[in-house]
């Protein structure tokens, strides 16, 4: 039996949800990649790698973004951070990596990254006021314009954890940061003693989008700058889709090309972007989408 796997009061929804995500995951998704370097388990639709012996990565590689999710362990117990598309649930995998109490809390509130939350017992979240705003008797329903998906059906919050929060999991601290740019309620967790940061979208190869409903690039720029002065320990940075894995220089060149955009030192190749007009700006390693 699963440890960590609850029936969803809004299953029907969810699963609704769920295959409209998997249509558009079919029509959009890459031709799927195999098997990746450092999988230990895979389902045939998750992937799992180790990061160390108590850090493991759970991607998501059919899925048309790629996301990733990161289980950190402790003697006690373990955070999930963020629980994907939500295709397909991901508690079974998650249970793969650790029978140890597991605590689930997402990067922020866009769609593919609360997937799969209703399907575990404890969620924490971000206690901002926005997110104190949408939860009403311990049931978080994220607006359309934090989710960007009309069909999340929400999920119960058991626990709220602030920025500046110390999350002691057993013999492993994981400091709680709060990293507004990609959206106002983007949070990064960070593993002092490990040099590990945990960023969600705010980071990764791919495309890092500042063009969103919320997205605001001068806080995305304040927010890379508190990582880098508050966190000298950062070495590796870990993001939430397509190649996650990322280091303090991608930290530093993010926050040279986020400055270089701010101060029009650099002008972006125009591109017509789900309906909205933007700009694509090609970084070190990755390309920054911003109003033009
Ligand atoms: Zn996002």
């Amino acid at each position: 039996m699963p440890t960590h796997h609850q029936p969803s009061p809004n299953a029907a929804a969810r699963r609704l949800g769920a295959a409209l995500l998997s249509a558009v995951a079919i029509l959009a998704s890459t031709a799927s990649r195999a098997q990746g370097p450092g999988v230990m388990a895979t389902d045939g639709y998750f992937e799992v790698a180790r990061i160390d012996s108590m850090t493991f990565a759970i991607h998501e590689p059919k899925y048309w973004q790629q996301s990733i999710m990161y289980v950190l362990k402790g003697e006690q117990r373990s955070i999930l951070f963020d629980t994907g598309s939500g295709t397909r649930d991901v508690a079974f995998m998650a249970d793969k990596v650790t029978r140890k109490p597991m605590t689930v809390i997402a990067s922020h509130m866009h769609y593919d990254h609360i997937g799969s939350h209703g399907s575990f017992k404890s969620v924490a979240m971000i206690d901002l006021p926005e997110t104190r705003a949408a939860t009403r008797d311990g049931w978080y329903s994220p607006p359309v314009m934090k989710s960007l998906w009309p069909f999340s059906s929400g999920f119960a919050v058991t626990e709220w954890w602030k920025p500046g929060d110390v999350i002691d999991i057993g013999d492993r601290r994981i400091e709680v940061v709060h990293i507004p740019g990609h959206s106002t309620d983007s949070i990064a967790l960070v593993d002092r003693a490990r040099g590990y940061a945990f960023v969600g979208d705010h980071l990764h190869g791919g495309t890092l989008l500042a063009n969103l409903p919320g997205s605001d690039l001068a806080a995305y720029l304040q927010s890379t700058r508190k990582l880098l002065s508050d966190f000298p320990e950062i070495k590796t940075v870990f993001g939430a889709h397509y190649q996650g894995r990322m280091t303090r220089d991608s930290l530093v060149a993010l926050e040279t090309s986020l400055a270089a955009i701010l101060e029009q030192r650099v002008s972006g190749q125009p591109l017509w972007w789900l309906g909205w007009t933007a700009a694509r700006y090609p970084g070190d390693g990755f390309t920054i989408v911003a109003a033009p």
